[in-house]
């Protein structure tokens, strides 16, 4: 894709935040856009950098490193971890991310913090919720989300910020909806926006539908960046 396409992908995603923002009422500023930009090449963040985008989201920790090290002269850029992590990646993670959204064990939180610990400012986390109870995916289940939340706020190097799901596969995006709707439920169970401020739900397909249902954060790569190749293509 060349920087052209990434910044009407941009320009159109942004369209439709707006769009959404304003239909539920909600301002537009209130939802923050992470361009998902895994197996992407560094030349498509930086266009999309160009155009004023300055979070980026990133799957794998060995792609973190090769990108941050690419594009370290890009003052303002973001990176946060989307993707599934390994205790064992932690510490790459935790030098570069400034969000981590897919945290799903007390054991992967302490990993977390202890190599955030020298960082000038703790790492912000969000916890990963299995919303639809589906073993093929990470995430808590619901009923477990309450101790993850008081053993990330116990942890030192780390702020807890909200909540993240990936909802089943659904033949339209209307039918994400009922999954978006009960990670909202669980934010609001659990001490509401005072405590889980950030609400990460919302993907290329179901963008708006998370956004009516309350998403501060959406996570869109294939709007942005096109369809990503099933393997090589890493730039
Ligand atoms: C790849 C990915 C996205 C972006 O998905 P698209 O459908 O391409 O917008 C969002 N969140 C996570 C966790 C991802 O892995």
């Amino acid at each position: 894709m060349d920087p052209h396409d990434v910044a009407q992908g941009l320009s159109n995603v942004r369209a439709r935040i707006d769009a959404a923002a304003r239909r539920a009422g909600r301002e537009p500023a209130s939802i923050t856009l992470v361009a998902v930009s895994k197996t992407k090449p560094a030349s498509a963040i930086e266009a999309a950098f160009r155009e004023g985008q300055r979070v980026f989201g990133e799957n794998y920790a060995q792609e973190l490193v090769e990108k941050s090290g690419a594009l370290a002269h890009l003052a303002g850029l973001e990176w946060h971890f989307v993707g599934r992590l390994q205790s064992n990646k932690a510490k790459l993670v935790a030098g570069i991310a400034t969000m981590v959204h897919a945290v799903d064990s007390e054991k992967l939180a302490r990993a977390l913090g202890r190599h955030a610990e020298p960082r000038p400012s703790p790492l912000d986390v969000l916890v990963e919720v299995n919303v639809g109870g589906e073993s093929s995916k990470g995430g808590v289940a619901p009923d477990d989300v309450p101790a993850l939340l008081s053993a990330i706020e116990s942890t030192p190097g780390l702020r807890l910020r909200g909540l993240m799901s990936i909802p089943p596969h659904t033949e339209s995006a209307e039918g994400a909806r009922p999954f978006h709707r009960a990670l909202r439920s669980l934010r609001d169970a659990n001490g509401g926006e005072a405590r889980l401020p950030i609400l990460s739900m919302g993907m290329t397909d179901d963008l708006e539908v998370a956004i009516e249902e309350g998403a501060t954060m959406v996570r869109v790569g294939t709007a942005i960046f096109g369809a990503r190749g099933v393997r090589g293509s890493v730039g």
